[in-house]
């Protein structure tokens, strides 16, 4: 059976040449299968969406030579196609989760989780949830003042899984916590609407930044608790900044709306992130379906891309 996949660009900014690749990796190992691509929105981080974001992410795809086969401009059976719109389905899933147990209403702040939990509890992402209001039942929300967020019971969740690129993985749980599927606003988080929306759009592959490998641990939790079948995971490496942090606007402005206002062509944009990836010999432009006879998973560095701002005035010329 083809794979079905999505590209699922946050508008809460511009995308940027990290983005770019991960898109590029994406769509071609779909397309190199015949596989579906859905475009979906993922605009539900409500106070960090730009309104102008989601239309340029669209433009800069289009422009980057990439396409698909469903999205807000080419509207199929799995509409719709913004986050926002599928509230309806979130909603549903959380009072599966309610009813089960499986959550509880939290009122913690921020500063309250900072504060309460400890060192030695501190995950990668930051102070992990101590546990403060874990032994309320969900009804116990009736007595709360809002806000109050919901939180998801890990309890013995999944600790190990197979990523297809990135190999074996493991987690301590206790890095991890219980963690939020509606946020305080009352929108739920990334880590719901993510596996409510591959699911119910037969997403089978998820191509996205290794950055997302801890998340990844909580949606299989939230995967068996629904009794779903997982799409297939691969995670790939994210391009860094010299100082070998994530790519962002102290690397320079590697927007690819910057990039396509400057005049630079989409096939050198393509051309390198094909070649830093491992996709070809030497950077040379090139459209997206011409990497389709090249594109091998095997072939696909390991490594993280390092951007050195001084390739834009190569590309410039
Ligand atoms: N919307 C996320 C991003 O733009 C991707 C999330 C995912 O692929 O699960 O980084």
């Amino acid at each position: 059976m083809s794979p079905i996949g999505r590209l699922a660009p946050s508008p809460t900014g511009a995308q940027h040449l990290g983005n770019a690749r991960t898109f590029l990796l994406a769509w071609l190992s779909l397309r190199a299968r015949s596989g579906k691509i859905i475009l979906r929105i993922e605009d539900i981080d409500s106070p960090r969406v730009k309104p102008w974001a989601a239309e340029q992410a669209v433009e800069d795809l289009r422009w980057l030579g990439l396409d698909w086969d469903e999205g807000p401009d080419r509207p199929g059976p799995q509409a719709p196609y913004f986050q926002t719109q599928r509230s309806d389905a979130y909603a549903s899933a959380l009072e599966r989760l309610r009813r089960a147990e499986q959550v509880f209403p939290c009122t913690c702040t921020r500063s309250d989780i900072a504060t309460a939990a400890s060192a030695p509890h501190a995950g990668q992402e930051g102070p992990v949830y101590p546990g403060t209001c874990s032994s309320r039942r969900a009804g116990d929300a009736i007595d709360l003042r809002p806000p109050f967020a919901w939180r998801f019971r890990l309890g013995q969740g999944p600790a190990a899984f197979h990523d297809r690129f990135a190999g074996p993985q493991t987690v301590r749980l206790e890095q991890l916590g219980d963690f939020v599927v509606y946020k305080s606003n009352g929108t739920p988080s990334y880590q719901l609407a993510v596996v409510v929306d591959d699911w119910a759009m037969g997403v089978t592959e998820v191509v996205r930044g290794d950055d997302l490998l801890p998340s990844t641990f909580r949606q299989l939790a939230l995967y068996s608790f629904f009794n779903w079948q997982p799409p297939d995971f691969y995670h790939v490496p994210l391009v860094v900044g010299e100082d070998g942090r994530r790519l962002a606007k102290r690397h320079g402005d590697t927007r690819l709306a910057t990039l396509r206002r400057q005049g630079i062509r989409p096939e050198v944009v393509v051309g390198w992130l094909a070649w830093s990836a491992g996709l070809l010999e030497q950077p040379q432009p090139i459209r997206p379906r011409d990497l389709l006879p090249e594109w091998n998973w095997n072939r696909i560095h390991r490594r993280r891309w390092t951007w050195n701002p001084a390739i834009l005035n190569k590309w410039k010329c």
